[in-house]
């Protein structure tokens, strides 16, 4: 290779904590600098930095991410009453995940990544099944009460014109819980564009489920909103793509994704997402080392991670000196989904390029060496020939690498 890969403009780079941050280092300073002129905007989000600017440090890089439109991000903690004592913080900071969510008023999007040796548990799949997660609102963000009863309950809402619109439950024989949920018009259409225009993006079909026979006014809502967005701002584009859009009743679509063979993206309302996203990640890949996760927003501003967290116990033998068998594949192909977008936004196919080879590099690592860590030498088939530290599978992709820049 003559001389790295120039860029034109920045990616911006969120780094984070514990063995994840260790892993983001070794990747960049191994797998990318050697290659790449890499311009980025740097944003520490490691959990002492988030205490000391009092979160303030998210919220730039989140208004970042809106100019340069590709940011990157490295696991988070987000801190709990444990973590709060473990780092002597100020307080319970707010996930960083939730608060970049919010600022680009995105949906995640989360996608396995394939590898020939590692079967997903259910047969027919051989394309991605991506869910998408509308994490705004209902359960999330819902009130609770119990009561005492008999006990009768009318539910009011009071709008900004002075009108109060009412609805009423049965009488409650005996005591109880109730639950009050919500969604925004502006949220739910917000989520089903990023949807349409991540499906278009990758060429996949779009499903949307939901259970509008039974919860005609709510779920309809969604129904109606997705159904209206696609009709006026997809439908010829979908069409001249060969691409389709589907409404399934959630329990039809459950079953419909298992007899599939994948390829497409499937767009969950909160909770669904919540659940159907882990059982996706388990039956697919078996570890969330081979999970991707990207924040894609309506204007089309992109945030790719690894799905995983942390990986806090492994964090803590690193730090006694122990070699770790961490994963770092998710957040090399985190890295290369940012290249390559940044690549195709300013016409840099160099950079697209490398982002293949780097990809294929971890490809050829783990299915024709089979040299894995230890979460992929488990559910690997056939057996492997290397169990590796993290370090030294880092070095095995390099060595790939280096083959398919300089053959
Ligand atoms: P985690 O970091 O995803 O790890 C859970 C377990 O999954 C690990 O103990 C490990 O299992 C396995 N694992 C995950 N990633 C792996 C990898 N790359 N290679 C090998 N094994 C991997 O979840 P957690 O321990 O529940 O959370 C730790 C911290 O991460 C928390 O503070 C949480 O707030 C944060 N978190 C951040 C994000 C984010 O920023 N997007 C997402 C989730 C969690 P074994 O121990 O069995 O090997
Ligand atoms: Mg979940």
């Amino acid at each position: 290779m003559t001389g790295k890969i120039a860029m034109d403009n920045p990616i911006v780079e969120i780094d984070g904590d514990e063995m994840a941050r260790v892993m983001w280092a070794w990747v960049k300073e191994r797998l990318i600098l050697p290659y790449v002129d890499l311009k980025t905007e740097y944003y520490d989000l490691h959990i002492k930095r988030r205490d000391e600017t009092h979160d303030h440090v998210t919220i730039q890089a989140a208004e970042s991410i809106k100019r340069w439109k590709v940011g990157v991000k490295c696991a988070t903690i987000t801190p709990n009453a444990e973590r709060v004592k473990e780092y002597n913080l100020k307080k319970e900071w707010k996930s960083p995940n939730a608060t970049i969510r919010s600022a680009l008023d995105g949906t995640i999007f989360r996608a396995p990544i394939i590898l020939s040796n590692v079967q997903p548990a259910v047969r027919f799949w051989k394309k991605p099944i991506v869910v998408a997660r509308h994490a705004f609102g209902d359960i999330y963000d819902g009130v609770g009460l119990r009561f005492e009863g008999p006990a009768e309950c009318e539910v009011m809402i009071r709008q900004h014109d002075g009108r109060e619109v009412k609805a009423k439950f049965p009488s409650f024989k005996c005591s109880g819980v109730l639950q009050g949920i919500y969604n925004l018009d502006s949220s739910i259409e917000s989520f089903a564009r990023a949807s349409f225009m991540y499906a278009l993006e990758n060429r996949l079909d779009l499903w949307f489920a939901a259970k509008d026979t039974i919860s005609k006014v709510y779920d309809g809502r969604f129904k109606e909103i997705f159904s209206r967005i696609y009709r006026e701002e997809f439908n010829e584009k979908f069409t001249e793509a060969g691409l389709n859009y589907h409404y399934y009743l959630i329990d039809d679509a459950v079953a419909r994704a298992v007899r599939s063979e994948g390829g497409f993206v499937w767009a969950c309302k909160n909770f669904d997402g919540d659940v159907l996203s882990d059982f996706v990640a388990a039956a697919y890949v078996g570890s969330l080392a081979l999970m991707t996760s990207a924040l894609f927003s309506p204007e089309g501003h992109f945030l790719s991670e690894a799905a995983h967290g942390t990986v806090q116990k492994h964090y803590y033998k690193h730090l006694k000196g122990e070699k770790t068998s961490t994963n770092p594949t998710a957040i090399i192909f985190a890295w290369t989904a940012a290249l390559r977008r940044r690549g195709e936004l300013d016409g840099n196919s160099a950079l697209v390029e490398f982002a293949c080879k780097l990809e294929n590099a971890v490809r050829l690592t783990i299915e024709r060496d089979r040299v894995m860590t230890a979460d992929v030498a488990n559910v690997s088939e056939p057996p492997v020939h290397a169990v590796v530290c993290t370090e030294d599978f880092i070095e095995a992709v390099k060595r790939n690498l280096n083959r398919l820049i300089d053959p």
